[in-house]
């Protein structure tokens, strides 16, 4: 069977096509462990922090850390500019890029995942980000922020020890700019509270739900177990949420991405935060992409822009929920 579904928040067609998973090598399923020189200690680990003082730090009971936000040593997004475009000529168009780049280490072990995480932990980390936002949402030039996480080598990762990034930037990017815009476009109602009233009634793409948040693999998926972390509650900023639906996210999280480490083993994958941009708000409605590395990009993909999916959300889901049962 392929279908094509659209994908109501970013635009794009999709090609759902199960037929193309009997590739023998149609998966690449295990993530490429990342190697940190062994002379090197890992920059991220306790005893290990650098000089520059950390934008935040949580404590435990016995004074030692448990989450750390610090600054980008390499940082893509610096200093209190705000965004000013200049024409170069014709075609050489240039912007400023201020903005702020901070790391958040997720924990001080080195080898406890967002999938390993406990309650608390995973609150502290939730808590940890919000706040920051908070903070870049009353900086004046930052109009958004994004907050990410890589891990393994296929999504991008760099530094093993697990870890997020948030990038503040004094201009709404494309990719936020286009779902905003959906949303506009979808009057009757918000896009994502519609999302999840469907999803439930039709219950065939719910990976997990309790009182406060649901995880489904969307309809429009345009990849294998992709996931959408939704909050049940409406709201277009995460970072003016209430301690108890950032916690959920953070346990529902967790709980997701171990129901994928169980379904398809040890797998890349990107958190994308997606939040409405500082000064616009409504309509809006804040989730988390869950987007797993477990086949390549290619050619098709990338002179089109529509995405070949080779495991329906369908399967995915009931895949994914059946290790959580
Ligand atoms: P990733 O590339 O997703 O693994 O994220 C790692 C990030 O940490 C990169 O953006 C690096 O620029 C940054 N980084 C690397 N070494 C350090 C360090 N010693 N202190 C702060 N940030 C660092
Ligand atoms: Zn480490
Ligand atoms: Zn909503």
């Amino acid at each position: 069977m392929t279908e094509m579904r659209l994908d109501p928040l970013s635009g794009r067609w999709v090609v759902i096509s199960s037929a193309r998973a009997e590739r023998p090598d149609a998966f690449v399923l295990h993530a490429e462990r990342l190697e940190h020189e062994p002379l090197k200690p890992c920059p991220f680990c306790p005893g290990h922090e650098e000089s520059a003082p950390p934008s935040l730090t949580i404590k435990g009971p016995d004074g030692s850390w448990k989450v750390r936000v610090i600054p980008n040593k390499y940082p893509a997004f610096e200093g209190d500019e705000p965004f000013v475009v200049e024409n170069r000529g014709p075609v050489f168009t240039a912007g400023s890029a201020g903005g702020i780049h901070e790391v958040l280490i997720l924990s001080p072990d080195h080898a406890t995942a967002w999938s390993d995480l406990d309650d608390e932990q995973a609150s502290l980390v939730m808590r940890a980000l919000r706040d920051r936002l908070a903070e870049h949402a009353a900086l004046p030039n930052l109009r958004y922020s994004q907050a990410i996480v890589n891990a393994g080598r296929e999504a991008g990762a760099s530094i093993e020890h697990p870890h997020g990034q948030l990038l503040g930037m004094s201009f709404v990017p494309r990719e936020l700019a286009e779902e905003q815009a959906r949303f506009a476009r979808f009057t009757a109602r918000c896009l994502l509270c519609t999302t999840i009233e469907a999803e439930e009634s039709v219950g065939q793409r719910i990976v997990y739900a309790d009182d406060d948040v649901v995880v489904i693999c969307p309809y429009w998926s345009s990849v294998p177990y992709e996931m959408l972390v939704l909050p049940r509650a409406h709201g277009a900023h995460l970072h003016t949420s209430g301690d108890e639906v950032v916690d959920a996210v953070g346990r529902a999280l967790r709980t997701a991405l171990s129901s994928l480490e169980s379904t398809i083993g040890d797998v890349a994958y990107n958190l994308v935060f997606h939040s409405a941009p500082y000064r616009m708000g409504e309509p809006f409605h804040w989730h988390v992409h869950v987007v797993p590395k477990a086949t390549t990009r290619a050619g098709f993909e990338m002179g089109t822009g529509v995405a070949i999916n080779i495991v329906p959300p369908e399967v995915a889901a009931s895949d994914l929920a059946a290790d959580l049962s």
